[in-house]
């Protein structure tokens, strides 16, 4: 195994449409990357502009994983059919097991002004798709702050830090890492996460680089990573980034599942026959109880 993680592959999101005509940039989870084991999904969205999010995700199924909403801007009411109902702030985080399933609306709680945040997919385990649905949500003073002098700044949603700083989200089936980071320009940072993590960055404002452990080994490349971008990152013990400008990302690590995925839509299973079962409980009303 290296030691140092480098970067694997960087990939641009993809403008897309979703719910009833929220414009968004889908990362994971379209035709160029399917999935980053156990993360099936991740979209960015944000605009100022109502049209491009006033219609929000009206009333639809879940079956089979989990749906994490974290928001940077604005406000999201999430009502689902068990009558379970809340609205996640700028800050905030939303981390749904959908389990055995859930049918639920996510809409904007604002007619103008900025919305923006993120929705991931994480993937659950054959043995826990069936499970009962749960919610973990955290409001923006809920979530464990970790401030590294003035330069850094690292919003630790799940999994812990080197210095040993948690996140509030429990999930033992992919022990995850999520962390919101704000890195001022110059500034460095490194990190370790599990090694054999899959990880990977989303980087939505300024410019960050990896780099290597070591600078003279003509094979080590240190690549930037630019605005909208995802790097997907290699196996290894530590993580070391600069920031060659102001800059503020996602890093996103799990336990991969090595499972077989059989998707459509929104339910994400193991095999052609549990997607079929789940279209027919949705249809036969067995889906959500
Ligand atoms: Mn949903």
């Amino acid at each position: 195994m290296k030691n140092y993680r480098g970067i694997k592959q960087i990939i641009k999101g993809i403008p897309a449409s979703d719910g009833d005509g929220v414009q968004l940039s889908r990362v994971i989870g379209t035709s160029q990357l399917s999935h980053i084991d156990p993360f099936l999904l991740l979209d960015a969205f944000g605009s100022d502009k109502p049209q491009d999010y006033i219609g929000g995700f009206p009333s639809h199924p879940h079956r089979g994983f989990e749906t994490v909403t974290y928001m940077l801007a604005g406000k999201m009411r999430h009502k689902d059919s068990a009558g379970n109902e809340d609205v996640i702030e700028a800050g905030g985080v939303q981390w749904m097991t959908a389990g055995s399933g859930i049918i639920h609306s996510e809409m904007p709680e604002q007619k103008d002004g900025l919305l923006a945040g993120f929705q991931l997919w994480v993937n659950l385990p054959a043995a826990h798709k069936m499970d009962e649905p749960r919610y973990q949500e955290y409001a923006k003073e809920q979530i464990s702050i970790e401030t590294r002098g003035e330069s850094c700044t690292i919003f630790v949603i799940a999994g812990e830090t080197k210095n040993g700083t948690k996140g509030v989200i429990e999930n033992e089936f992919v022990s995850p890492v999520y962390w919101d980071i704000y890195l001022k320009a110059g500034a460095h940072l490194t990190e370790k996460i599990p090694p054999n993590h899959n990880a990977f960055i989303y980087l939505y404002e300024g410019n960050i680089s990896i780099e290597k452990d070591n600078q003279n080994d003509e094979s080590t490349t240190i690549k930037a990573i630019d605005k909208g971008e995802l790097a997907i990152l290699d196996n290894g013990e530590v993580l070391s980034i600069v920031a060659n400008a102001d800059s503020r990302f996602l890093l996103i690590a799990g336990r991969p599942l090595n499972e077989p995925i059989e998707r459509a839509g929104p339910f994400v299973m193991n095999t052609k026959e549990e997607i079929q079962q789940a279209f027919d409980d949705y249809r036969l009303g067995l889906l959500a109880v």
